[in-house]
């Protein structure tokens, strides 16, 4: 069988890959994305999928700048103007984007409508291959390049390979990169409800001591929950009866919406943190949840997927208009730097909110609660945190300034 060649191979064509493979063609390599299963189209009067993601505005200018956006906005999007965060003893911070001179804090989207979105959209491209279903079974480097052999057999030449293949990365877990782990004990219900009252376009979350529990808007006036809860109080919540879920999901809220009054279809997810070591192989590197996997109680995991790709896109751009091997080690390195600090400390900032809020001491409850009445007021201080959540700093990447 004849070696197809590609610049870029992306293996994975979930959120993050599917984005990078399309900023790739665009930046006219040549782009192979390799996935297991197409996205299926989402009509605008389907009913909401139980995943979706909080999107932050660096994420959306970069779904703007592929094209894919306005698809996403003719289909459905639901922007939240206010975000509000109360715990047992304290009656919350509430941010709104008017603070900052925003019209909105982020969009809530349902994932299959972002991939669908970004596979449409490279499906168009020119240079873009999509193969699908496909997987990889195995990647070896060589001094130039890296091949590659598909499960039916077919065999690719890339000069680099992206790792775009999540979690459980079977490529990362080939290259032998080690991996940082740490394990909540707990899952994330999620499943889509209504309430007595409407959602104000406002995510909720609610910290109990139990796990966060996060109510967000969605376009039709329903809401999408992401419920977290250790692993077996997850498996009893999900096997009650409709009324009784309600009732206990009701009462979880402090019934800040009234009662819920319909609920559909629930799932769980494992709740973990995850760092690969390394995000750089030879001639490969790893994006999105194949490099990172953080705790989804500030909905920021598929955000920093998305600032992985608009970084690499830059750092490989640079290296091919300055005549260098853009596979290199060196070239990928520089990727590695720029976002590893930034992953780890969204990691860990996660990690610190699920210890302060997971602890039933009364000293640290006194003390985190006087904490958040002056964070509450702090004015700077809360703008600064709200942009930064927002996707908006300084040193942003050309794709997402
Ligand atoms: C409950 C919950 C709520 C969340 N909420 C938010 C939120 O509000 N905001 C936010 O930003 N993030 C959120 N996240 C995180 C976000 O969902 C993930 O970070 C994001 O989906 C990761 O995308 P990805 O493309 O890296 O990986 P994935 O979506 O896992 O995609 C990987 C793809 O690779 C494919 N694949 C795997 N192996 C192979 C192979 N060998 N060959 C070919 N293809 C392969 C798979 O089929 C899949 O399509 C949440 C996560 C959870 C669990």
């Amino acid at each position: 069988m004849s070696m197809q060649r590609f610049d870029i191979v992306v293996a994975g064509g979930g959120m993050v890959g599917a984005a990078g493979a399309l900023a790739l063609a665009r930046e006219g390599f040549s782009v192979a994305l390799v996935e297991r299963h197409a996205p299926r189209p989402l009509q605008p009067g389907d009913p909401p999928e139980l995943r979706v993601v909080a999107l932050s505005l660096a994420s959306e200018r970069l779904l703007r700048r592929l094209g894919a956006w306005e698809y996403m906005e003719s289909v459905r999007t639901s922007p939240y103007t206010d975000m509000h965060v109360w715990d047992a003893d304290f009656e919350g911070v509430h941010f709104d984007a008017a603070e900052i001179g925003e019209s909105f804090l982020g969009h809530i989207v349902e994932n299959r409508l972002v991939q669908h979105a970004l596979w449409q959209r490279f499906q168009e491209a020119d240079n873009a291959t999509c193969l699908c279903p496909a997987a990889i079974a195995q990647a070896t480097p060589q001094d130039d390049g890296i091949d590659i052999e598909l499960e039916d057999g077919r065999r690719l030449r890339a000069a680099l390979l992206v790792a775009a293949d999540g979690a459980a990365s079977p490529l990362r877990e080939a290259f032998g990169i080690p991996v940082e782990r740490g394990d909540y004990g707990q899952r994330g219900i999620v499943g889509v409800i209504r309430t007595q009252k409407p959602h104000q376009a406002t995510a909720w979350q609610h910290f109990l001591p139990t796990g966060p529990l996060a109510f967000l808007p969605l376009a039709d006036g329903s809401i999408s929950i992401v419920w977290s809860a250790e692993s077996s109080e997850a498996a009893r919540l999900l096997a009650l009866p409709d009324d009784e879920f309600r009732a206990e999901l009701g009462k979880a809220s402090d019934h800040v919406l009234g009662e819920v009054t319909e609920c559909g279809p629930r799932a769980s997810f494992p709740l973990r943190r995850q760092h690969a070591k390394t995000y750089v192989h030879e001639r490969a590197v790893l994006i999105g949840d194949a490099a990172h996997v953080i705790h989804p109680l500030a909905g920021q995991g598929a955000n920093l997927g998305f600032m992985d790709v608009a970084t690499l896109v830059e750092v490989l751009v640079d290296a091919r208009q300055s005549g260098r091997d853009f596979a290199q080690a060196r070239v990928l390195r520089r990727y590695e730097r720029r976002r590893r600090g930034d992953n780890a400390t969204v990691m860990w900032a996660m990690e610190g909110f699920h210890r302060l809020f997971s602890n039933e001491d009364r000293t640290l409850g006194w003390l985190r609660n006087a904490g958040f009445r002056v964070f509450d007021r702090s004015g700077g201080l809360k703008r600064y945190i709200v942009r930064q959540a927002m996707g908006l700093r300084d040193d942003l990447p050309a794709l997402v300034r």
